[in-house]
């Protein structure tokens, strides 16, 4: 039903949802049901064994959860997708329906805190070998991958400062060494970047954040390569992560405005984060969108726009400073949140990295007095304004 090569917009509005459509409804229905009955046990039977499409039970398969991994799936041009209950759902599940006892993971220092604890904490325990290299060290990274690795774990930009990493060149050296590569798009979005076309086998988002939108439902989904996806799903489906219906259609109902939300994300951010750059009380602005990141010629090439997230240190770099500074904000939330339509401000230690101890997060350069700022869609002047009071006060 969809014609030729529809844009993002237009994908992000109708995509994967004409088939489920039910009584003429306009609106894709939740459907609140554990389980789903069949007089016929033939078609039960078929069902069971994935021979024809249906639901057997809610935490394997929903229709409303099936509508919202479609969106994704088409919108990152992807063959196959399976979701989870929160990001981290999605994250756990990639790492251990893929990996076994023996093998090695190759990945950044810069990843989301939850994953950097997988890899730190829980992966060792199986006897799954992790090396995290320095983020923007691509050659060493290179060089971690060419001595042998099942899996290649990249993010890009990273949470909180912002580091782009070059998807294509590293995909590249991950497949010839035959390693899946993996890409948490979080942060980009797929109206941003598509991680599959510049190589990955596997895209992850948390759905929680710019998906959704809204701030109000937590989910996650992967989507890529079908072989890879069903095992993820497997995994899933006994685990039991599983996505709530009820929480698929406010991710599904946010992504309505996805193209939109994000256009204007990126237009802002680009705008706050120059005027930040040029503010005498800031010290240092972290954003790839500005010519003085070391990673902008890198994200030229692989984005459509620089996202929403921009970081930020005061010049006078206390963590007594960002206390003062914080609640000054008018148009912000402070909170452990990004990618809504409400500005979201917060320091890593109530944010990305709440897991990690300030050590562990002085290992991964990332300061303490660092301020993460993902701008919403107000009016741009309004935040402008709003940050330039809060910076005349401190
Ligand atoms: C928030 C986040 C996650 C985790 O998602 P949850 O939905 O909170 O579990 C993973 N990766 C990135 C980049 C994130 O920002």
């Amino acid at each position: 039903m969809l014609l030729n090569h529809p844009g993002p917009g237009t994908l992000s509005v109708w995509a994967g949802e004409e088939e489920y459509l039910m009584q003429h409804a306009t609106q894709v229905p939740v459907v609140h049901s554990v389980s789903f009955g069949y007089r016929d046990v033939d078609e039960w039977l078929q069902v069971a064994r994935g021979q024809k499409p249906g639901h057997i039970y809610g935490r394997n398969t929903n229709p409303t959860v099936q509508v919202f991994e479609e969106k994704v799936r088409i919108l990152e041009g992807a063959e196959a997708a399976t979701s989870a209950a929160t990001g981290m759902g999605i994250i756990s599940s990639t790492l251990f329906a893929l990996l076994s006892p023996g093998d090695r993971v190759v990945s950044i220092k810069d990843t989301y805190g939850g994953t950097n604890k997988i890899f730190t904490e829980f992966l060792p325990r199986f006897h799954v070998e992790v090396t995290l290299c320095d983020t923007t060290d691509h050659e060493a990274i290179e060089a971690e991958i060419a001595r042998g690795c099942r899996l290649l774990y990249l993010e890009s930009p990273t949470n909180p400062t912002v580091k782009v990493v070059d998807l294509a060149r590293l995909a590249a050296a991950g497949h010839a060494v035959g390693a899946i590569v993996v890409v948490d798009n979080t942060f980009a979005t797929p109206i941003n970047q598509n991680p599959l076309q510049l190589g990955a086998d596997l895209v992850i988002h948390s759905a929680t954040k710019f998906l959704g939108g809204h701030a109000d439902a937590l989910g996650g989904v992967v989507c890529g390569r079908r072989e890879l996806v069903q095992q993820i799903y497997h995994f899933r489906e006994i685990n039991g992560a599983s996505l709530d219906p009820m929480a698929a259609y406010l991710l599904l109902r946010g992504m309505k405005t996805l193209h939109l939300r994000v256009r204007q994300q990126n237009e802002s951010a680009l705008r706050i984060a120059r005027f930040l750059e040029g503010h005498p009380a800031v010290a240092r602005v972290f954003y790839p969108g500005l010519e003085s990141h070391p990673g902008h010629e890198i994200a030229k090439r692989q984005m459509r726009g620089f996202g929403g997230v921009l970081s930020f240190m005061l010049r006078d770099d206390t963590f007594d400073a960002v206390r003062r500074f914080l609640p000054r904000l008018r148009y912000a939330h402070p909170a452990a949140n990004l990618g809504a339509v409400e500005t979201v401000v917060g320091p890593p230690a109530t944010t990305s990295h709440v897991e990690c101890t300030p050590e562990e997060r002085a290992a991964m350069g990332i300061p303490e007095s660092l301020i993460r700022y993902s701008t919403g869609i107000e009016d741009c002047d309004d935040l402008i304004a709003d940050l330039d009071q809060a910076l005349r006060a401190v």
